[in-house]
């Protein structure tokens, strides 16, 4: 075969099963409404659960970081790219979190490629959840180490992959609140099963910083557990990008040593290390607090409407509400229909969810007004 047949081969089978993906360009993307132009919709599709994305003092706190220390950090943090705006959010991260060290990486993809490759060797194990993260699961195929994959939120099947030998050191993955499913892992048992098994644990808490949990602080602090490597992302909540690895001292030493995405690759800019640093304060303090209020009224609203008018819900009381349709053309079409009156939604298809499990990926933030909630329902209850 050549490229070219490859390379059409493979698009015109995405074709067929309704699965090609287009990206359309929007001029907001993010907060309440997107915008095409002069056009907007609701937007039910992001991932800005508490709307901070469009908040004033970001967007300040980004500008003045830009005056004081450009807009690049002019190369790799083992170079010139570490600058103290760097190294104070590291701090007040992993202050707020409890761990001794944080470390910085441009997005939560490039974190859990390089702790995986960092860490896992061939004669080591990764013992996954089924349904984690594109990024976890594709640093696992890359990986040397071999890849196990147990049943979606269930520690006992944990525990029995867990038990089975390794001639080296396993690592036990999940992830807080799942991307597509918004349902949380039960993480006391699955930390309890790898401590048993004398296993690390790696949580992924890329849905769940800064919504759940005291202050915010997420998925693991609100059930109680403080896994050995703890990843949190700041394109969600926190209304930015990047993102963040919770360590401990060696281990943040030696992710410095032998992290690839950290050595060869230009640090975040500073001025975005300081827009990170003001969402903290705001996550963390009393405005981030009444953000997770209203985030949780809307939550409500959407689930008592939907079930009085019988939209199937899943278990997630979380900001993702997802409507599973099960067919691809069909959550295609119900996606059309809800742009045609106004609200914005996405159909989520394989392979990013498993095979007949096509789904609209509804995303609740802060930013809604009730009334957004009740035109969601009204719409999505005439798409069906
Ligand atoms: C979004 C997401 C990531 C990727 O984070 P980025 O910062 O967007 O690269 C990783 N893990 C999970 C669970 C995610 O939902």
């Amino acid at each position: 075969m050549t490229w070219q047949t490859r390379i059409s081969a493979a698009l015109e089978e995405r074709r067929a099963a309704d699965a090609f993906r287009l990206r359309r360009p929007v001029s907001q993307g993010a907060g309440r409404w997107l915008m095409q132009g002069d056009r907007r919709w609701l937007n039910f599709s992001g991932n800005d659960y508490l709307g901070l994305s469009q908040h004033p003092q970001l967007v300040e706190a980004w500008q003045q970081g830009a005056a004081r220390y450009g807009v690049g950090s002019g190369g790799s943090g083992h170079v010139t790219g570490y600058s103290d705006a760097h190294a104070g959010l590291e701090q007040q991260l992993a202050d707020w979190l409890g761990y001794p060290r944080a470390l910085l990486f441009i997005s939560g993809f490039a974190a859990n490629q390089a702790v995986i490759a960092a860490l896992m060797g061939e004669e080591d194990r990764i013992v996954a959840d089924r349904l984690s993260h594109a990024s976890l699961l594709e640093a696992a195929s890359l990986s040397p180490a071999p890849l196990r994959r147990f049943i979606h939120n269930d520690a006992q099947h944990l525990s029995r992959l867990l038990a089975r030998p390794c001639s080296g050191e396993q690592l036990a993955v999940t992830e807080g609140i799942f991307s597509m499913d918004g349902d949380s892992a039960p993480l006391a048992d699955i930390a309890e099963a790898a401590r048993a098994a004398g296993t690390w644990l790696m949580v992924d808490d890329a849905h769940g910083i800064g919504v759940c949990g005291p202050n915010g602080r997420g998925s693991c602090a609100g059930q109680g557990v403080a896994p050995e490597i703890l990843v949190v992302t700041f394109g969600k909540a926190f209304g930015v990008s990047g993102a963040a690895v919770l360590c401990s001292d060696a281990l943040a030493d030696y992710f410095t040593q032998f992290a690839r995405h950290l050595i060869y690759s230009t640090s975040m800019p500073p001025a975005q290390a300081v827009a990170i640093s003001q969402a903290l304060t705001l996550v963390r303090g009393s405005e981030g607090e009444s953000l997770r209020a209203r985030l949780g009224e809307n939550v409500a609203r959407f689930r008592d409407g939907a079930r009085q008018r019988n939209l199937s819900l899943t278990a997630s009381t979380s900001a993702i509400q997802p409507l599973i349709v099960g067919d691809n053309a069909r959550a295609l079409a119900m996606a059309e229909r809800a742009r045609e009156r106004g609200c914005w939604l996405t159909a989520m298809r394989p392979p990013t969810v498993p095979a007949g499990t096509a789904r609209l990926r509804i995303t609740l933030t802060a930013a809604h007004a009730p009334q957004d909630i009740d035109r969601l329902l009204e719409v999505l209850d005439g798409a069906r």
